[in-house]
């Protein structure tokens, strides 16, 4: 497809400014990412970043920026709810790097948005509009017109939709559907490692009990741990949606009661102000990403659990086949109709796996949990999956 052809991204999140950062290594010279915050930032919480994510990220020229702000841990572990025994580990370090070929990290989410910032603001074909929430979106045969809150418009030929689980361009320009709950609840918080007995050892963590998970692991360097809590919800009365919605620490611990000391302790040291809760949504698959001049892409196009924690990585996958697609095949219809032929079966695929692998995690009976083989990223062959060399030539 022509370079020269203004692309717009509405939404500067991870999936955003991943396909922004790939659109111009692929040589297309003008990009015009929209975000809806008047600053770009994300919430603090941790990502793991498997091999699958990693690969096109080095391949974008983040290595050395992900090398010195992501941890690569050694291993992980999967622990009884109140025993902590080992129910099962998980292969990480060295032995996943010479399977896959690429680390596995855990990273901030900060860290891992200011890498993607500095890499686009490198690029003089990406423009970040911050404090531009779309509205609006129409059509027509020469491109697509966007229209903002605050009266703006802006016009291009293609519009790449990255505006998350609530997406405006899949209502404007797909199905009026919306988010549903998923049936858990999450609580997040970062905690200051700040004496020897707050050190993890493996550095990753899960504890499992029946419709209770609660996951454990290091960024920064081991300054920080990242508590991640998920609980099936009894009360559906609650379904808020949202990454900054105060909880209590009393609130997260009732959910808690009776779970090994280290746990219990954790939750304790959790700072009132750190704690933060709120509803998973969903999203049945779409029967189509691509409409026209406009392609869903990341949490938009196929939201999920995070039980496989592989919903950034869809969107980091996403935005490179997307770019690799608008550059390598000769018309924007092949183009988009290879991007989609070649990701919605994987996302779909990742969306149902998730899915189960929450009941797994959280089913009746945690003592037996690791004793048949374990179905994960690593077992499914997700961490083969190379983002950047999918799409055919031609
Ligand atoms: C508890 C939990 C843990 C997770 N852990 C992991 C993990 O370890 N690894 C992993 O790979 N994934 C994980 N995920 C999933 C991951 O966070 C998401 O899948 C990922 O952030 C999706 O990226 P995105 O760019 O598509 O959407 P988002 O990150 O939601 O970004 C969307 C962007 O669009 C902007 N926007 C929204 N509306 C508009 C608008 N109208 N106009 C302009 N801009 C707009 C938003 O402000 C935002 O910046 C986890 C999810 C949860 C819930």
């Amino acid at each position: 497809m022509q370079r020269d052809l203004p692309i717009a991204i509405a939404g500067a999140g991870l999936g955003g400014l991943v396909t922004a950062l790939a659109l111009a290594r692929e040589g297309f010279s003008r990009i015009d990412v929209y975000e809806r915050s008047p600053v770009l930032a994300e919430v603090g919480a941790g990502l793991t970043v498997g091999p699958n994510s990693s690969r096109p990220l080095i391949d974008l020229g983040l290595g050395p920026g992900l090398a010195a702000r992501a941890d690569a841990p050694s291993a992980g572990m999967t622990r009884h709810w109140r025993t902590a025994r080992v129910l099962m580990n998980s292969l990480r370090g060295r032995a996943l790097l010479d399977k896959y070929g690429a680390p596995y990290y855990l990273i901030h989410r900060a860290d891992l948005l200011d890498l993607l910032v500095e890499g686009c603001a490198a690029q003089p074909a990406v423009h970040i509009h911050t404090g531009h929430a779309l509205q609006s979106v129409a059509q027509d045969g020469d491109g697509v017109t966007l229209g903002f809150e605050h009266g703006v418009t802006a016009r291009a030929a293609v519009l790449i939709g990255c505006d998350g689980v609530k997406s405006v361009v899949r209502r404007e320009a797909f199905v009026g559907d919306a988010p549903q709950f998923s049936g858990y609840i999450a609580w997040r918080a970062l905690l200051p490692v700040e004496r020897p007995e707050h050190k993890l050892d493996p550095p990753a963590q899960l504890f499992i009990g029946t419709d209770h998970m609660f996951m454990r692991y290091h960024v920064r360097h081991g300054a920080l741990t990242n508590v991640v809590a998920i609980a099936r919800a009894r009360d559906a009365a609650w379904t808020e949606e949202g990454w900054t919605i105060p909880s209590t620490v009393a609130e997260l611990a009732s959910h808690y009661t009776g779970w090994h000391e280290d746990i219990i302790a954790a939750i304790q040291r959790i700072p009132e102000s750190q704690c933060f809760k709120w509803a998973i949504h969903v999203r049945p698959p779409l029967p189509t990403w691509c409409a026209g001049r406009i392609a869903l892409a990341g949490d938009a196009a196929h939201p999920m659990t995070p039980f496989m924690g592989m919903g950034a990585a869809m969107a980091i996958e996403d935005g490179v086949v997307l770019a690799r697609s608008l550059a390598l095949r000769p018309t924007l219809d092949d183009a988009l109709a290879t991007y989609q032929s070649l990701r919605k079966p994987r996302a779909d695929f990742v969306q149902t796996e998730s899915a189960k692998r929450g009941l797994r995690l959280m089913g009746s009976d945690p003592d037996s949990y690791g004793q048949s083989r374990e179905v994960s990223e690593d077992t499914l062959g997700l961490f083969a999956y190379d983002a950047m060399n999918v799409v055919p030539t031609g």
